[in-house]
């Protein structure tokens, strides 16, 4: 009868593959600068297929070097644009080092920057579009590194590594590299003239992982149409995490238009709030992520660092919410 039963069983989950795929969760742990909270500093966020590969989308500075305890295997390293707090030039000594407010970001990681110090320790690929692999393919190799793991995405391709597509989509916002991951004397002369170099413009990303889920990760950006067309229109993004932090991106006004007239997600982490969001990991009434919160039509997520949630493939978040 037991065996029966299990038969039975079997014969349901082969009939119907998409169920057994909608059931496998992605995984996802915000890496902020202080545990349990939504805090200034924060954009860093590991996600992990079902079949395990492991992927850092912009470390910043509060991921403590490669040595940080929370990372563990990663595979794939995602660098939305090369300014400071996303590439890191920064970063914490350790987790939960100096205050949600003022988060500890005292080590210095130019020129090769966080991302780079952690992709090339783990051996991991780094995958960005626009005009950013070659530079990091050179910050790969001056840390020792092999420069083949700084890989190309650009506009309307999708790479497929372990068990996720990943494409990187257009984002409105800047991307000048900074004088302090060139140095020398052309360093110092783009420092004196008040300009920076160019590596082309910066990017979002979609992932699509191997339960059916798409998410969509907004880096820096203002409202764009590709949101409407391409995010919704051709990726169908289920789950989004949106940058909400204003002045540099995107307010909780512009970000909650994008999602209720625009993306249409089934649900949204909001990132990069440039505030103390939370207290004891309650959000902090008339914060910016509040004001995101109630203005949002799905639900929201606060990324609470260390707190790992888990989406199925529809974009239903099903455990640690
Ligand atoms: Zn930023």
């Amino acid at each position: 009868m037991n065996r029966l039963f299990k038969n039975l069983v079997m014969a349901v989950l082969l009939a119907s593959p998409g169920l057994v795929q909608a059931q496998a969760v992605v995984k996802i742990t915000p890496l902020g600068s202080h545990d349990g909270e939504f805090c200034r500093m924060d954009r860093a966020m590991l996600f992990e297929d079902p079949d395990g590969t492991r992927i850092l989308y912009d470390a910043g500075r509060t991921v403590a070097g490669p040595d940080d305890p929370r990372l563990g295997k990663i595979d794939i390293v995602l660098v939305s644009h090369v300014h400071g707090d996303h590439i890191g030039n920064r970063h914490n000594k350790a987790p939960n080092a100096g205050s949600c407010a003022a988060p500890d970001a005292s080590v210095d990681a130019t020129p090769l920057s966080n991302s780079v110090k952690i992709a090339v320790a783990k051996q991991a690929k780094i995958v960005t579009g626009s005009e950013m692999p070659k530079f990091f393919a050179a910050r790969m190799k001056a840390a020792g590194g092999d420069p083949k793991d700084s890989q190309l995405v650009r506009f309307g391709a999708m790479k497929t590594i372990g068990g996720v597509g990943i494409t990187t989509v257009p984002a409105v916002h800047s991307n000048g590299l900074s004088h302090e991951f060139i140095g020398g004397d052309l360093g110092a002369s783009l420092e004196a003239a008040g300009i920076t170099a160019y590596v082309g413009p910066p990017t979002g990303y979609v992932l699509r992982f191997s339960n059916g889920l798409v998410v969509y990760l907004s880096g820096d950006t203002g409202i764009t149409a590709e949101q409407d067309l391409v995010v919704r229109g051709h990726y169908k993004a289920k789950l989004v995490v949106m940058n909400i932090g204003d002045t540099f991106t995107t307010g909780p006004a512009e970000a909650a238009y994008v999602i209720n007239e625009m993306i249409k997600p089934v649900a949204v982490i909001p990132s990069h709030a440039n505030e103390v969001a939370t207290e004891n990991g309650k959000v902090i009434e008339g914060t910016r992520t509040d004001t995101f919160i109630k203005a949002s039509w799905v639900p929201s997520y606060v990324p609470l660092s260390g707190i790992t949630m888990s989406f199925d493939g529809r974009g239903k978040c099903v455990a640690g919410c």
